[in-house]
């Protein structure tokens, strides 16, 4: 039996391009599914003088092509209520906790508010600080807080922005989003760890040569050029989706399946990543910006809205090692970039070859490495390889491939990544959100990366062309030690 929820959200920036394009229809999806029904109610809130009607209108709008009948559609839009609103002014408050207050009656909300922070980040404290003074916060029920990235853009505005929304809300209450976190093959990582003992048993350096994660991308900067300017791969894509994935790949085993074991897990393993020297930055990080030519598109200091001598880095390769019994002595590659010749994004473990092989292999070559490939997207599944005989008179060993594609169908019918994380916010669940103390290690690591290369400026930022695996350095960062990327594009 599906449960109904009951909560208030109360969505800062409800005109905006979040809201439109993935707010309004992960909560249809859940109203879609029954998450939702009757005791839920959604004030938008922003600068445009819009009606209720209109409102609606926009909801309503946001919702072309998902399932369900127009009537439907209608319903669930007039759960929508407007409120045209200007962050730094206290009286909209009022007005705001007293709308707030009456639909929690009206449609019997048991007190659960739920505040989206849909705008830009620069808000949060001004809003943060009337929610608290203007009695915002629901004296029953629970509050919570949502919060998007980008959360800061260096260690020191991260804490300014942690301790102003902490003035109103507890780290309980506060539930910062890496969408990366809910994708099904992120998901995956600690079943797959924790339920196989033949994986389990395994995953540490007595085994495991490396680990390598891509998250590459084929699109250029497009519509983000304004933001990324002032991110670059290291803040955009490093920082938060690349350390999340290293810390469900590395973390101890909880001790329980709870979201409070589970991130003093991933805490005290980002812990043991000390943050590099500049000398170590420079052997073990690599920078990289597209440039484009016949049939590959602008480079990227010709796209709109990009300085023409921009040092901005669509490319990132480097090396992290984790300074603990169970990960020293393992290197874990990453790399993300714009314009790579395929958009994919993959982990690849990387096995030590076995000890003292005594088979044949066709042209005494080595025995292949396992490798156990976790495919996040677009194919979402796993792949492992092994070595097995060849087929027929040989007796030669050669390698082949245990695919695991999930189900399409399955896929096409599960939640978006909105819809899911919605969910568990309503049920109280924050398995799937970034604790503090996480966002904090991975910014110390950041930063000192960071400033390194904003003390080298151009020296150091290596250009490649599009539809390319990045620089060569990337490819050099594995050979110095005697490996290869897994992952080669197409
Ligand atoms: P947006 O510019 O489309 O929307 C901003 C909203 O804030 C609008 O509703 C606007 O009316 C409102 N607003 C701005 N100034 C205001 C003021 N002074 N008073 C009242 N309302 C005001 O931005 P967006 O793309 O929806 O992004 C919102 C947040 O979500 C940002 O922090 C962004 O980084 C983050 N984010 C967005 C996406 C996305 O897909 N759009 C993805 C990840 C994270």
């Amino acid at each position: 039996m599906m449960t109904e929820e009951r909560a208030l959200f109360i969505i800062f920036g409800g005109s905006g391009d979040l809201a439109q394009r993935k707010l309004y229809p992960a909560l249809y999806g859940l109203y879609f599914q029954g998450r939702l029904a009757k005791h839920f109610a959604v004030i938008g809130t922003a600068r445009r003088p819009w009606t209720d009607d209109h409102y609606h209108e926009v909801v309503k709008q946001s919702l072309v092509g998902a399932p369900g009948s127009a009537h439907q559609k209608t319903e669930f839009a007039e759960h929508f209520y407007y409120q045209s609103h200007d962050v730094t002014d206290a009286a909209h408050y009022v007005t705001l906790q007293k709308l707030a207050s009456k639909l929690n009656l009206q449609y019997q909300l048991d007190g659960n508010r739920i505040f989206y922070m849909a705008m830009a980040p620069r808000f949060f404290a001004t809003i943060a600080e009337h929610v608290k003074s203007e009695q915002l916060l629901s004296p029953d029920g629970y509050n919570r807080l949502i919060v998007e990235k980008p959360f800061g853009r260096d260690y020191a505005s991260a804490k300014q922005l942690n301790d102003d929304i902490s003035q109103a809300f507890s780290e309980e209450q506060i539930y910062r989003i890496d969408h990366y976190l809910g994708k099904e093959m992120v998901q995956d990582i600690m079943p797959l760890r924790f339920t196989n003992p033949f994986l389990e048993n395994v995953w540490s350096n007595q085994f495991i040569d490396n680990i390598q994660i891509t998250l590459a991308e084929d699109i250029g900067v497009e519509e983000r050029a304004g933001y990324y300017e002032t991110a670059g791969a290291l803040r955009d894509m490093v920082q938060n989706h690349i350390f999340q994935i290293i810390a469900m790949l590395t973390m101890e085993k909880p001790s329980r399946y709870d979201a409070t074991a589970i991130h003093e897990a991933k805490r005290a393993v980002l812990a043991a990543i000390k943050p590099y020297t500049p000398a170590q930055v420079h052997t073990n990080f690599v920078r990289g910006q597209y440039v484009g030519g016949d049939n590959l598109g602008l480079s990227y200091r010709e796209e709109d809205n990009i300085a023409a001598d921009s040092t901005v880095e669509t490319y990132v390769a480097g090396r992290v090692d984790i300074d603990n019994d169970r990960w020293r002595g393992v290197p874990i590659y990453l790399r993300t970039g714009k314009k790579m010749p395929a958009k994919t994004s993959r982990i690849d473990i990387v096995f030590k070859p076995t000890k003292d092989n005594i088979l044949p292999t066709t042209g005494n070559a080595p025995v292949r490495a396992n490798v156990v490939t976790l495919i996040i997207e677009p194919d979402t599944g796993m792949h492992i390889t092994l070595n097995g005989k060849e087929i027929g008179v040989s007796d030669a060993v050669s390698p082949f491939t245990l695919d695991h594609a999930l189900d399409k169908d399955e896929l096409a019918k599960a939640p978006e990544a909105y819809q899911r994380l919605l969910l568990n916010i309503l049920e109280g669940n924050k398995l799937t959100f970034t604790h503090w103390d996480e966002l904090a290690a991975s910014w110390h690591f950041i930063d000192a990366v960071r400033n390194v290369w904003d003390n080298d400026k151009a020296d150091g930022l290596a250009f490649y062309p599009s539809e390319t695996m990045g620089p060569k350095q990337a490819d050099e960062l594995l050979s110095r030690d005697h490996r290869t990327w897994i992952w080669q594009g197409k």
